[in-house]
């Protein structure tokens, strides 16, 4: 018969039972004052030296988990607590149950943990996530996660996921990979994105693709960046630039207007490239006055028509271009003859669009080069070799020799979305279980050797000692 501490204010006057963790134990003279935290909040408990609990409420330390019995009494007006939501009500409590005690916690957890060493937090996650604020981020993360994926379903797309051992993708970053032990010395890579998957599911005939996909990327951890991050990815046959931007502009006003959040321009103003660079000297900026920063109003703009190509900084492939977005887009309509012969590559602009919303860019997609001819030119202005494109791209070459429909997608990123919502700094404050900026993970001890009999199993052998963390 357990009822949740938010549920108390309507059912003052009856006895209940409420479980959770103690947050604070304060004794006041004879009176023991507890506040009991569970998922929907916290609620003022009261003990009297006559209440059978009081032995047990005088042991009680912070986290114990315990089981509470009581009467739910108004508190008279001059004694509400404004600063918590069940601030009208307390228990006077008439028996207690310890359900499992705790060893003292290594860090408080009332406060937003802001000023608590990043190790600590994440070695002790688990407690970290106690705490109201990543409460309610971890929680914002599902509502918008349900509300995309309500949209999404009502546009008719259909949810499909896609292999994690895989072949490598480009994203412009280096691939995760994972040893075979079925063909020693070899090795799967971890998707960047499902890039190909997608485009192979249009072939596939599904037209509405989306799916919430985890990717990983072997990049320098930042701020708004992790190995691992989750994107909202959408592919969509038969369709044009418009469109696409068209259903995800509608998905983000439906998703982030229902969660409370307002909008400062409807539809999304548009910029090029080149414009954007000109008025913010960026492709990915911030609209909004001080005013509307504090308001917490969301700044939405698309970015599109940018140039396919830019010189490589590195080679291989050795060949001097490399793609500014992503390979598999198709050049603009009026470069596609510039594209096929590989002449003007600086000139040549890609149906690429990027979202942009609060200064950083939450999206990216474009309408792709679903023809053979398109994509492998894409490959040799990048300096492949026939043989190059056809080991590492074959696949998706023939794919498209069989009536490949006109497709083009977009993927959002989660992490980046909810770090706006909730205006947090750090893409750690989103994820329940984030990796450190040692690149290790929250909790666990990884990575680790292995043993000597795996690394054979896999026909690896080390060339260094592993290296200390
Ligand atoms: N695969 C791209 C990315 O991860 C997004 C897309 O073009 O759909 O950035």
């Amino acid at each position: 018969m357990r009822i949740l501490t938010s549920e108390t204010q309507e059912k003052v006057g009856q006895t209940v039972e409420l479980m959770g963790w103690v947050a604070t134990r304060r004794d006041h003279g004879k009176l023991i004052f507890l506040d009991l935290r569970d998922r929907s909040g916290i609620i003022q408990m009261v003990v009297t030296p006559k209440s059978p609990a009081y032995e047990t409420a005088s042991t009680l330390r912070s986290e114990w988990v315990i089981s509470v019995k009581g009467e739910i009494k108004a508190r008279p007006e001059a004694m509400v607590n404004k600063d918590i939501k069940t601030g009208t009500v307390e228990i006077s409590v008439s028996e207690i149950e310890v359900l499992n005690p705790s060893v003292n916690p290594p860090f408080p957890l009332e406060t937003d943990g802001h000023d608590i060493g990043e190790e600590n937090r994440l070695k002790y996650r688990y407690l970290d996530l106690r705490r109201p604020r990543l409460q309610y981020n971890i929680k914002l993360r599902s509502q918008f996660v349900q509300k995309v994926r309500e949209y999404l379903f009502s546009q008719g797309f259909t949810e499909i996921e896609t292999p994690y051992f895989t072949s490598t993708t480009p994203e412009g970053s280096r691939d995760f990979v994972v040893p075979s032990r079925m063909y020693p010395g070899q090795f799967f890579a971890l998707p960047q994105s499902p890039q190909q998957y997608k485009q192979l599911l249009m072939v596939g005939g599904f037209e509405r693709y989306f799916q919430m996909a985890r990717c990983f990327r072997d990049e320098d951890l930042r701020a708004d960046r992790g190995f691992e991050h989750t994107q909202v990815d959408v592919e969509i046959s038969f369709v044009k630039r418009e469109d696409v931007m068209e259903i995800i502009e509608g998905m983000m006003t439906t998703v982030v207007e229902a969660m409370g959040k307002t909008i400062r321009q409807k539809p999304f103003p548009r910029f090029t490239y080149a414009e954007a660079m000109a008025k913010y000297g960026a492709d990915k900026f911030d609209m909004r006055t001080e005013e509307e920063k504090a308001k917490g109003i969301l700044a939405f703009a698309w970015v599109t028509d940018f140039p396919f190509f830019e010189r490589t900084k590195e080679a291989p492939p050795a060949g001097g271009w490399t793609f500014t977005h992503n390979p598999f887009s198709m050049p603009a309509p009026e470069h596609l003859e510039w594209h096929l012969k590989g002449e003007q590559i600086e000139k040549i602009i890609t149906q690429q669009y990027d979202l942009v919303c609060n200064g950083f860019e939450v999206g990216g997609g474009s309408i792709r080069a679903h023809k053979p001819e398109i994509l492998k030119a894409t490959f040799k202005t990048m300096g492949y070799s026939e043989e190059q494109i056809q080991k590492e791209f074959g696949h998706m070459l023939e794919a498209f020799s069989f009536g490949a429909p006109p497709h083009g997608g977009i993927a959002l990123g989660i992490e980046r979305l909810i770090m706006i919502l909730t205006g947090e700094s750090y893409l750690r404050e989103v994820q329940a279980f984030p990796q450190t900026a040692k690149g290790h993970p929250s909790v666990m001890n990884a990575p680790t050797p292995i043993s000597a009999e795996r690394l054979k199993e896999y026909g690896l052998k080390l060339d260094e000692k592993p290296k200390a963390k």
